[in-house]
């Protein structure tokens, strides 16, 4: 067995980041951006009221309870072309450009508009100084400021300000596209009854599932039986037309285990026995330089390998670091986490729970077996326990948060 550390280094080291292209905004969320962004223009663009309320000259208002007469209204979208001479007022709303000669809002809150009188006037309740409730052009972002650096995953907060620089495009690391593959003899997919020593296939579904939570392109390179020329016949179209591959099945120590025999056959493999448990068993390695993650079959292993191995792999083929992995957290634990001593790294299905006083705590999900899909289902983090006897109740763990 290997230390969990050694086989990451492993794949670490020979993935690459993918090539940049340009994608419209509006696809580009958790994509990377591949150079920095640089505004073209002021934000905003002009000067503008931050308020509904008055435009005015400060001077004519340096004390409260001044009326003056209100000769226009504008309103957000016109050009405001109202002078605002001395002693004059304009109507302003909010977003509205201030109008020339005015230098301050006094808020509509602070204001009595009177109808009575002709023109119509308004009384200021509020003193104003120059460029009070004025937002000034450019005060948010000039022409030349960098707004997104290189290597900046784009949020949905990143994709309005490219919108309000009145980007349409933005250059980013190409997003991933990657297939899933699942092989075994003795899986049914199609929801037909089972016959016996049939089971279902579920790895293909939560594998493609995962991928698409982790911002990936997913693929679905279907089901393979347990024969060399099947699987390298589907794990040739997967890298033909991905980024890369994961498998699931075939890579432990069984007669039928042909996905490590084919991709030690036709890739430049390595097999690992990694000191975790679940997801002992991994290959990893590349087949026409295409990444190729072998998972482990059993559902639970497969998901955790993926977690540790599949989900950091391929977001660093996306540009993303140094944060690779799932973020994780001390938490206490309100049960006894036991375990034997085997030289493994445990992940136990937890579910996590976070209390305004206490922190994070964690329980076990159930059943941990790494054939026991309904705590997988149930966990939402993984307590990682290092190898000896485990936690007791009380006792703090980490925990990777799932989601
Ligand atoms: P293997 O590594 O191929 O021996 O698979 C280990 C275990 O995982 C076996 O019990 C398989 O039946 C099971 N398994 C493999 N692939 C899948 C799958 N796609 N969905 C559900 N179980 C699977
Ligand atoms: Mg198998």
């Amino acid at each position: 067995m290997i230390p969990l550390d050694e086989a990451w280094e492993h794949v670490r080291s020979r993935l690459r980041v993918l090539p940049a292209a340009a994608v419209p905004v509006a696809d580009a969320l958790g994509l990377v951006a591949a150079g920095p962004v640089v505004a073209g223009e002021p934000v905003p663009p002009f000067d503008n009221s931050a308020v509904d309320g008055f435009a005015v000259r400060s001077a004519d208002v340096a004390a409260p309870g001044v009326e003056l007469p209100v000769v226009g209204t504008v309103a957000a979208g016109s050009d405001g072309a109202i002078e605002v001479g001395p002693g004059r007022a304009v109507r302003i709303m909010t977003g509205a450009p201030m109008p020339p000669g005015a230098d301050a809002v006094v808020m509509v809150e602070d204001s009595e508009f009177r109808t009575d009188r002709d023109p119509p006037a308004v009384r200021l309740l509020a003193a104003a100084e120059a460029g009070r409730h004025v937002r000034p052009a450019g005060d948010d972002l000039r022409p030349g400021d960098e707004v997104i650096a290189p290597g900046v995953a784009l949020t949905e907060a990143h994709l309005g300000l490219l919108a309000t620089l009145g980007h349409t495009e933005v250059e980013v690391v190409r997003r991933p596209r990657v297939g899933v593959l699942s092989t075994g003899d003795e899986l049914v997919a199609d929801g037909s009854p089972l016959r016996r020593g049939q089971i279902r296939d579920s790895n293909r579904l939560t594998l493609l599932a995962c991928c698409r939570a982790a911002g990936f392109d997913a693929v679905d390179l279907g089901l393979a039986p347990d024969d060399d020329s099947a699987i390298e016949r589907a794990l040739r179209d997967g890298v033909g037309r991905c980024d890369a591959v994961l498998t699931s099945g075939g890579v432990s120590m069984g007669d039928y285990d042909y996905v490590k025999a084919v991709l030690d056959r036709i890739g430049d493999m390595r097999w690992m026995q990694v000191a975790i448990r679940p997801a002992k068993p991994f290959a990893f390695g590349l087949v026409d330089g295409v990444p190729v993650f072998g998972l482990p079959g059993n559902p639970v292993s497969s998901q955790v390998s993926f977690e540790l191995f599949a989900r950091p792999g391929v977001r660093l083929m996306g540009g993303h670091g140094p944060d690779l992995f799932r973020r994780s957290v001390r938490a206490e634990t309100e049960e006894d986490l036991r375990r034997r001593p085997d030289g493994k790294v445990h992940f136990v299905r937890v579910r996590v729970t976070q209390d305004d006083r206490l922190g994070f705590r964690v329980r076990s999900a159930g059943q941990q077996g790494s054939h026991q899909v309904s705590a997988m289902a149930s966990a939402d983090g993984l307590a990682v326990l290092p190898d000896g006897a485990g936690a007791a109740a009380g006792d703090t763990v980490r925990v990777m948060l799932l989601r």
